[in-house]
């Protein structure tokens, strides 16, 4: 059956249909609807951006996660640069799926992920007390910071002193999470640093003889 759309007049044979209206007058109204510019956050030290409040690297996946979110509107990224994207959005339309093609503005805006942050401030969590044979030493230095590194934390610092290294780790989770994964057994500590919210907060010390 041949049906007319009540906006534009054109007719189910000319062109595709969704629910009573056609294709390019209801994608027509959701764009109309849609924001011609959306703001997005990176950190202004280490680039990530900013997806859901997490910071992941700057790619079309971690953008159309972020857009989904802010349009309210499964989207994917065909492309982007620093002042746009054009995008493939699908949404439903009274039970039916609407897919069309939008361009939209970007202004990139900064922040400081609470990494960096932390990294300015020199945060610390936890300190592995490094003792014993030198060359040892040098190279579970190395496997430390890998480690720390591919999980999310960071090496706040790295101390030489006369009988070892003490490496100061932003995240005793990780640090715990390195200790399990190397099959180490350190001798541990605690001292208690402030409180917070009502709650004691420990720093974690971690000594391994090597
Ligand atoms: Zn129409
Ligand atoms: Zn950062």
């Amino acid at each position: 059956m041949k049906i007319y759309c009540p906006t534009c007049g054109k007719s189910s044979e000319e062109i595709p249909f969704i629910g009573e209206f056609c294709y390019e007058c209801v994608t027509k109204k959701i764009k109309e609807e849609m924001p011609e510019t959306e703001t997005v956050y990176t950190c202004r030290f280490c680039e990530r951006m900013n997806v859901l409040g997490q910071y992941k690297k700057v790619s079309k996946e971690s953008l159309a996660e972020e857009l989904t979110s802010l349009l309210k509107k499964h989207v994917t990224v065909i492309d982007f640069d620093k002042k746009k994207a054009s995008l493939n959005v699908v949404c439903t339309v009274d039970g039916n799926k609407a897919k069309f093609r939008y361009d939209i503005n970007l202004k990139w805006k900064f922040k400081t992920c609470q990494q960096c942050d932390r990294k300015k401030s020199g945060y610390f969590e936890a300190v592995i007390q490094l003792r014993g044979d030198k060359f040892l030493i040098k190279q579970m230095l190395y496997s430390i910071e890998g480690f720390v590194n591919a999980n999310g934390a960071f090496v706040t610092k790295k101390e030489d002193i006369n009988e070892g290294y003490d490496v100061y780790i932003s995240d005793k989770k990780v640090a715990n999470e390195f200790f399990a994964a190397y099959k180490l057994k350190p001798k541990r500590s605690y001292t208690l640093h402030g409180m917070k919210k009502g709650k004691e907060l420990y720093r974690n010390f971690y000594l391994l003889r090597l």
